[in-house]
């Protein structure tokens, strides 16, 4: 079994991390972490769905090499990412009298890593965060990079902060208890991934469907490992998103204002991306940024891979109205990232308030 090592190294921060890829890396846990210095208390985080599946072998793992461990679980959902359930967790934290040297093991999907990753970046002024990604959103995107964070009333992700794990163990064979929406919803961050950065990715996607689908080990851990070296790359030269990183917010504008207007949770965040892409194609075409082929060859590998499955009845306008509550937008005017080609995306503020109301208006037709 290859397990590769990919380190992520952030220069203004002074920090560099490891992310450990590969099928069963989850079983070298104990030794990671001992390899690299990170002892003190092991607290797992986890939610009401993974607990069972994975967060409780997490447990049984560290227990058995010596490390004391214990579990805390929140409900499972995008619904409880809040301040309410971070106040939940400080209080286990107080409970069990965590101190700066205990590690808070992130063991989820993007909620679990984000809600725990930012009470680890805010409890006792910072505790050390390792990352044990359940999902494919999760492994491929979310728990690098160190942005941590949670949901207000008035829009995704509006309280956070950066706070950059100390590992990453991402073992894709924890993917396969994953329900087939989820698993669909993850591929499009991969596709995003591979319509940012190219390479094998694209060809791991054109050429690797039916095993993908399948889910087959030896496929799906490369396809991690490309996905997530994207990531990575775009990370590692702007840490702290000022500039580049921005792209890997292709497809999440108009995404982030689906999931908002349909109420969290009813579109899965991956199924509004998948959209969020495909609108921001037409966009693209509409000023020249790419030609017509490419949102034709966009929308069949996005349909390919079980994604543009019809949205819930939306409104026009409110989804332009949520656009501008995208924490993206800069002096009122939103970035918005349009891609060229498949492997190339430019960032601009620069499309017209009508071109957004006509992608608006497609998504809600
Ligand atoms: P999620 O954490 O809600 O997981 C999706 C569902 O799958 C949940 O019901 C969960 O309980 C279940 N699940 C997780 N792993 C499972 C497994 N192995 N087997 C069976 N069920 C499993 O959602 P997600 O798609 O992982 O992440 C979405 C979140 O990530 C959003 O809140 C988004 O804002 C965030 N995100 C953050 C970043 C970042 O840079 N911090 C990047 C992308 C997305």
């Amino acid at each position: 079994m290859a397990i590769d090592c990919l380190r992520v190294d952030v220069p203004t921060a002074d920090l560099a991390y490891d992310v450990v890829c590969g099928s069963g890396a989850l079983e070298a846990l104990p030794s990671l972490l001992a390899a690299r210095g990170l002892t003190g208390r092991a607290l797992v985080c986890s939610d009401a769905n993974v607990a069972p599946l994975h967060g409780a072998r997490v447990v049984d793992l560290l227990r058995r090499a010596g490390v004391d461990t214990d579990l805390w679980t929140m409900p499972a959902g995008e619904s409880h990412k809040t301040l309410r359930t971070v106040a939940s967790l400080y209080e286990w934290l107080a409970a069990r009298q965590a101190e700066r040297r205990d590690l808070v093991v992130a063991c989820g999907g993007g909620v679990v890593g984000d809600l725990s990753g930012f009470a680890a970046a805010t409890y006792l002024r910072g505790l050390r965060l390792i990352q044990v990604p359940t999902t494919l959103v999760a492994q491929v995107d979310s728990t690098v990079g160190g942005k941590v964070g949670v949901d207000l009333p008035a829009g995704k992700n509006l309280v956070g902060a950066f706070h950059q794990p100390s590992l990453v163990v991402a073992d894709p064979l924890l993917l396969s208890t994953l329900p087939a929406r989820e698993w669909s919803a993850g591929l499009a961050e991969v596709i995003k991934h591979g319509v940012i950065g190219g390479g094998d990715l694209l060809d791991d996607l054109e050429h690797g469907r039916d095993a993908i689908m399948a889910r087959e080990p030896t496929v799906v851990a490369p396809l991690v490992a490309r996905a997530v070296e994207v990531k990575i790359d775009v990370v590692r030269q702007d840490p702290l998103e000022a500039g580049l990183r921005r792209a890997l917010n292709y497809g999440h504008t108009l995404g982030h204002a689906i999931e908002r207007v349909a109420g969290y949770g009813v579109v899965l965040h991956g199924e509004a991306v998948a959209w969020g892409m495909a609108a921001a194609a037409r966009i693209g075409a509409e000023f020249g940024t790419c030609d017509a082929r490419f949102v034709e060859w966009q929308d069949d590998t996005l349909r390919g891979y079980g994604l543009l499955r019809p949205l819930p009845a939306l409104d026009a306008d409110a989804l332009v109205a949520a656009t501008r509550l995208d924490k993206k937008v800069v002096a009122g005017r939103v970035k918005w990232v349009l891609p060229r080609r498949a492997g190339e995306v430019i960032i601009t503020d620069d499309v017209p308030d009508e071109a957004v109301r006509a992608a608006a208006a497609w998504l809600a037709r």
